[in-house]
């Protein structure tokens, strides 16, 4: 292209770019539903300024217990999706979330992703109690473990059902989805490499949590996750001495608490074993950073 036709092409340039703008104002982001924090941030990485992002379960709150408000209830009627992640109050509400708007679309992130059964302390005590259970029938009966997320790995399951859902709502912008999708899985994949080779020295250590947040966490860089609530409850005196009896035997230096959940016993069996009571919270909204200081204090408090 010689200098005269960039010369004559530089109006016509302008003028694109000013339509260009000038769509781009008048585009009205994507309304859309979540259920938790981090699938705020996933959704937010995933769908940049095309998308707006309402948060069912706010900071500090509790996603087991939780219910709707009924100014939630009112904005789901203008939401396009709703993203859905296995976490109990979903159970209870999700007839009324999607009445609300049977036009919205529900996607299930854990699509694709193999849940495990609940963590309860009993399957990690001596092997003949496991067998009681066993023959009980019960122990395998509970719910799913709905904390995927807190898997690096898994997030890219999730990432991606929210990259081809947010494509079908928006066609157009689809390379745009699909580029900040592979940015996403990129830090992904370094935040999972960071976390494994802090956590290396620890493989087959063992931690204590108050409510098992972080089963897939401890799975993917082979920790052992003890926890203290059983089901959503509290263990009996009985049981809670044999979790000490275990924590000692597995030596277990730290005790993970969230903010979401009482602290009091997880203090009461950190004085019995000399273990350490530490802050990680699985609902935090900035994942990436979050996930590498939870798995820095642990590698520091579990040495
Ligand atoms: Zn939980």
């Amino acid at each position: 292209m010689n200098q005269s036709t960039k010369q004559c092409l530089k109006p016509l340039l302008f003028l694109l770019a000013a339509l260009g703008g000038f769509s781009l104002a008048r585009a009205e982001p994507i309304p859309v539903f979540v259920s938790v924090l981090p699938q705020k941030y996933f959704v937010e990485r995933v769908g940049g300024d095309r998308v707006s992002v309402n948060v069912m379960v706010g900071p500090g709150q509790n996603p087991h217990i939780y219910e709707p408000m009924p100014k939630q209830m009112a904005q789901l009627a203008k939401a396009k999706i709703y993203y859905r992640i296995g976490v109990s109050f979903e159970t209870v509400w999700m007839e009324h979330i999607k009445a609300a708007n049977p036009a919205m679309r529900i996607i299930d992130c854990q699509e694709g992703i193999e849940l495990h059964p609940m963590a309860r302390a009993e399957e990690l005590f001596s092997s003949d109690s496991i067998e009681k259970i066993s023959s009980q029938g019960g122990h395998r009966h509970g719910r799913l473990d709905p904390h995927s997320w807190t898997s690096p790995p898994l997030v890219k399951i999730i990432a991606a059902h929210i990259r081809d859902s947010l494509i079908q709502a928006d066609p157009a912008h689809q390379a745009e989805f699909q580029t900040h999708y592979a940015r996403l899985a990129e830090d992904l994949d370094r935040l999972d490499q960071t976390i494994r080779q802090l956590l290396a020295p620890l493989r087959g250590k063992s931690f204590m949590t108050f409510h098992p947040s972080w089963g897939y966490f401890a799975a993917t860089y082979g920790l052992k996750q003890i926890p203290i609530e059983i089901e959503g409850k509290e263990p009996g005196a009985k049981t809670l001495a044999r979790l000490i009896e275990l924590a000692e035997r597995e030596n277990s230096r730290v005790i993970l608490v969230q903010q979401q959940f009482s602290r009091r016993l997880a203090e009461t069996v950190a004085r019995a074993i000399g273990a350490k009571v530490m802050i990680a919270d699985p609902l935090a909204y900035d994942y990436s950073r979050n996930l590498r200081q939870v798995a820095e204090a642990l590698a520091q408090a579990m040495r």
